[in-house]
């Protein structure tokens, strides 16, 4: 069985928690795209834990997590959140964690690239996590990056990067002005961040697949949101890598196989972090309630995220362009401070009402149609049936459903692991 997990929106839609939560079904959990540029928040009886690299299913002891050739890894910050859950009894192994000799390490000069760049951008700025992504999968397409693998060969490593910091220099140093990298200092930083991970880097490919043929259960687990898609998202507002479910075999390391079952997680509302067109938005004091209410704060960056209503349109198309084939609804209870839930039912380009998600001028220029469902106005935290729930909430839930077209599985009312429905 092949799942995956995957985000319908922008990004921040609960994936952690739902992986957490159904990954006891899975023996192997597979990151399979993106770096440390977004987190997990994974909530169970051993704590609260942000996720940037490691896969939601490192809390299961008898689950084997992955870090697939997609990802783009920057050692230094695994190396810091593995010792973070190490730190409160997390046991971490290689018979528990297993990171494909192809994947590429995010260095330090490509934190610096993004930044400098950023810099340069000012006003025009793309709204960056200056984690180094844009760069490192930049230089994944050049051919000019080190993979986790390349660790174990330290003899052939090192002319490795001699070569890419001269070139790296023609832009750091003649392009940007500022100071030069050395050959010396790359080769220190991936001896100290580098060198612990060597027991843990393998070829994954032929792991998974006789995983595969031996019946195990595989859980791909997405970062971002299909929106956040470097094909089929808000381009260039996206991430550099390919967040939908097609891609997931692809980036853990199993090209061959197809997926049974895409679970798509999609918010009760919507938020977004960082610049691009967001039809849905709401400003001000409505948005200022919102995101207190949901607690809109980047996991990775603590930066205030940019908050609106449930977006029909753009739900619509995050669930085709995933190809899911249910849907977990998260974080419902943030909307029980409503006594009229917002829905963007559709937008108005150019005085024309547009049902389908538009994309490039069209979409800049869209503007929302709102209409308003009747709230719950109650605590939902506490409901584990269906029964459990107040009619309005029943109502919105089944208005959701309808209205984008995909069966809502189970329903979100809390982060805790066993706060939540299942509908069906
Ligand atoms: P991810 O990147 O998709 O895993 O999402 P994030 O971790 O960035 O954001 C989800 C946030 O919402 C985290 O703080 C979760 O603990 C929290 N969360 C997840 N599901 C629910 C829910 O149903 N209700 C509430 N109130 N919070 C939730």
């Amino acid at each position: 069985m092949l799942t995956a997990i995957v985000g319908i929106n922008w990004g921040d839609e609960g994936k952690g928690r739902m992986v957490d939560l159904l990954s006891s079904k899975y023996d192997i959990v597979s990151r399979y795209q993106g770096g440390n540029n977004a987190g997990h928040t994974v909530v169970n009886e051993k704590g609260k834990f942000i996720l940037n690299l490691l896969p939601s299913g490192m809390f299961r002891e008898k689950t084997v997590n992955i870090m697939g050739n997609g990802m783009v890894i920057d050692i230094e910050h695994l190396t810091g959140e593995k010792k973070k859950l190490t730190d409160k009894g997390i046991k971490i192994s290689p018979a528990n964690l297993k990171i494909s000799d192809k994947a590429i390490i995010c260095m330090p000069y490509h934190k610096l690239l993004d930044c400098l760049e950023e810099d340069r951008l000012g006003d025009a700025k793309f709204g960056s996590t200056r984690r180094g992504i844009a760069p490192v999968y930049s230089d994944k397409y050049m051919k000019k990056g080190i993979r986790m693998g390349d660790l174990l060969n330290p003899d052939t490593l090192e002319k490795k990067v001699a070569a890419i910091v001269e070139w790296k220099n023609l832009t750091v140093d003649c392009g940007y002005k500022n100071h030069s990298i050395t050959t010396e200092s790359m080769m220190k930083w991936l001896h100290q961040y580098g060198d612990h991970l060597k027991p843990y880097i393998i070829d994954i490919t032929p792991y998974l697949t006789k995983a595969d043929k031996d019946g195990k259960n595989i859980m791909f687990e997405a970062q971002l949101g299909a929106l956040r898609d470097i094909d089929f998202g808000i381009y260039p507002y996206t991430s550099s890598s390919s967040t939908i479910a097609a891609y997931a075999p692809i980036g853990a390391g199993i090209p061959g196989k197809q997926l049974n079952r895409v679970i798509g997680i999609m918010k009760a509302y919507s938020s977004c972090v960082g610049e691009g067109p967001f039809t849905c938005e709401m400003f001000g004091q409505e948005a200022k309630d919102m995101r207190d209410a949901g607690g809109e704060y980047g996991a990775a960056t603590g930066r205030p995220r940019r908050v609106g209503s449930f977006d029909i349109v753009a739900s619509k198309y995050g669930i085709m362009v995933q190809g899911a084939t249910e849907i977990a609804l998260t974080k419902l209870d943030v909307l029980s401070y409503l006594e009229e839930i917002p829905v963007c039912v559709a937008y108005d380009v150019d005085g024309k009402k547009v049902t389908e998600f538009p994309t490039g001028d069209a979409l800049e220029k869209a503007k929302p149609i709102v209409e308003y469902r009747k709230g719950f106005h109650c605590d939902i935290t506490k409901c584990r049936k269906l029964e459990d729930l107040p009619k309005e909430a029943m109502n919105y839930i089944k208005y959701i459903e309808a209205a984008v077209g995909c069966k809502i599985k189970y329903v979100s009312v809390g982060p805790a692991r066993d706060e939540y429905i299942t509908m069906y």
